[in-house]
C-alpha cells in the first residue's frame, strides 16, 4: 500500500517517522498541486484532515462533499488520492477554457482590413477587438457611427451592428465580407436616408421642435410648435420623407378645430417635389414660429399646476378649451389636482372638473397605468 502511494505520488512526502504528515505535490493532467495531509496518530484515513493551495481549493469549490464522502470511504491514504485525483480530473476538465479569445491569425486579418478601410475610419475599438466603431460621412456631411460588435468565437456568423438610423440595419453578410465592404454597404444606406434628413433638419432649423428634446438621426417624429398652446405632431416615413406625413395637432379646441379643417380641405395641395415644411405651411395657411420670430419660452408654454414645462420628459399636452384661459396643464398634474377636488365627478376614466385658472369645465382622462 505504501509503495503504490509513493509510486503513484512521488512527490508526496511523509514529513515525521510516524507517517501522520504528508506534505507535497499530486499532479492532474500535468499540473502539480500542492497539498498537506494529516492523519490523526492511530491513522485513521476518515479522521484525515486537508491543507489544499489556493489553486485546488478554487478546483474543488463545489466538489467538497464528494470529497469528504470519498475520505470517508477510502480504506487508506493511497486509494483516497487515486479517487481525489478522479474528481480533480473532472473538475479540470469542467473549468472553462479560454477559447473567446481571438485566434492570432484573426487579429492580423483584422488589422489588414482597417488597413484597406482606412484607418481614418476608425473612431474606437475595444481592447478585445471585438467591437468597433466605424465613422461614415454621408453626401451632405452629416457624421454617422456604425457599431460592429465581431462574433470572434463565431467568425462565420454576421457581426451584430447598430447604428442611429431610423430603419432596420440589413446587410449583405457572407463569412468573405469585408468591414470595408460592410461600411459600404452602411454609406449606400445613409445616402438612402439622406432626403429623409434633409425634410428634418428644416424643420429643426426653422420650427420651434417642442419634442423630443434632443432629436436623434432615429427619430421620425417632430412634435412642432404653432403658437396658442398649441403644435402638431408629425411622423414622418423614412422610406417616403416628402409625402404627406401623419399628422396630430394638439391644442384648445378652438384653435385646433380651424387648423384640423384646413388640413383635411387642403390635403390634396400637397407637392411631393416640395419640403414637407413648405407644404405643411400652406396646407394649413400659417407661418410657423421659428427661431427668427419667436423665442423658445413663449411657445413653450408651462404648466399651470407645477409651473414647469418638462415633467418627467412629458410636457404639456391638456389644454383648457375655454379661449379666453387656453392654460396647458400636464395630463398627470390635471388629473391629481381635479381628483383632490369634491365637485369632480368621473365616468369610466374620464375625470369632469373645473379648469384650475377659469373655472369653466374642463375634461381630463386617467393617465395609464405605469
Ligand atoms: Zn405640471
Ligand atoms: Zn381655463
Amino acid at each position: 500500500m505504501e509503495s503504490l502511494l509513493i509510486k503513484d505520488n512521488p512527490r508526496l512526502l511523509p514529513m515525521n517517522r510516524e507517517r501522520t504528515i504528508y506534505d507535497g505535490f499530486i499532479t492532474v493532467q500535468e499540473q502539480d498541486f500542492r497539498l498537506r495531509i494529516l492523519l490523526p496518530p492511530d491513522g485513521q484515513i476518515k479522521r484525515a484532515k486537508l491543507h489544499c493551495c489556493w489553486q485546488l481549493k478554487h478546483l474543488l469549490r463545489g466538489y467538497e462533499a464528494i470529497v469528504k464522502q470519498r475520505l470517508q470511504q477510502s480504506s487508506h491514504l493511497g486509494s483516497f488520492l487515486l479517487e481525489l485525483k478522479t474528481v480533480l480530473e473532472v473538475c479540470v476538465q469542467s473549468r472553462p477554457s479560454p477559447l473567446s479569445i481571438p485566434r492570432p491569425q484573426s487579429y492580423s486579418d483584422l488589422l489588414s482590413e482597417l488597413e484597406t478601410l482606412g484607418w481614418d475610419k476608425l473612431v474606437f475599438i475595444d481592447t478585445d477587438f471585438r467591437t468597433l466603431r466605424l465613422r461614415a460621412d454621408d453626401s451632405s456631411g452629416r457624421e454617422h457611427v456604425l457599431t460592429v460588435h465581431l462574433k470572434t468565437k463565431h467568425p462565420a456568423e454576421a457581426p451584430e451592428c447598430a447604428a442611429d438610423v431610423p430603419v432596420p440595419l440589413v446587410f449583405h453578410w457572407t463569412p468573405q465580407t469585408s468591414l470595408a465592404q460592410l461600411h459600404a454597404q452602411f454609406l449606400q444606406l445613409l445616402e438612402s436616408l439622406t432626403e429623409f434628413w434633409e425634410v428634418l433638419d428644416e424643420i429643426d432649423q426653422k420650427t420651434w421642435v417642442l419634442e423630443p428634446e434632443k432629436p436623434s438621426r432615429s427619430d421620425t417624429m417632430r412634435r412642432i410648435a404653432i403658437g396658442n398652446n398649441a403644435s402638431i405632431n408629425v411622423e414622418v416615413d423614412p422610406r417616403h420623407p416628402k409625402m404627406l406625413p401623419e399628422c396630430c395637432l394638439l391644442g384648445a379646441e378652438h384653435v385646433v378645430t380651424p387648423l384640423r379643417n384646413k388640413l383635411n380641405a387642403n390635403m390634396h395641395l400637397w407637392n411631393p417635389e416640395c419640403s414637407v415644411l413648405s407644404n405643411l405651411g400652406d396646407v394649413l395657411e400659417i407661418q410657423f414660429p421659428s427661431p427668427a420670430t419667436h423665442h423658445k419660452s413663449d411657445l413653450s408654454v408651462e404648466c399651470g399646476i407645477c409651473y414647469s414645462f418638462r415633467l418627467d420628459s412629458g410636457i404639456p399636452d391638456q389644454v383648457c378649451n375655454d379661449p379666453r384661459c387656453g392654460q396647458p396643464f400636464h395630463q398627470d398634474c390635471l388629473y391629481q389636482w381635479l381628483r383632490a377636488l369634491p365637485s369632480t365627478r368621473q365616468s369610466f376614466n374620464v375625470i369632469f372638473g373645473e379648469c384650475p385658472y377659469c373655472s369653466k369645465p374642463i375634461t381630463v382622462k386617467m393617465a395609464a397605468q405605469k
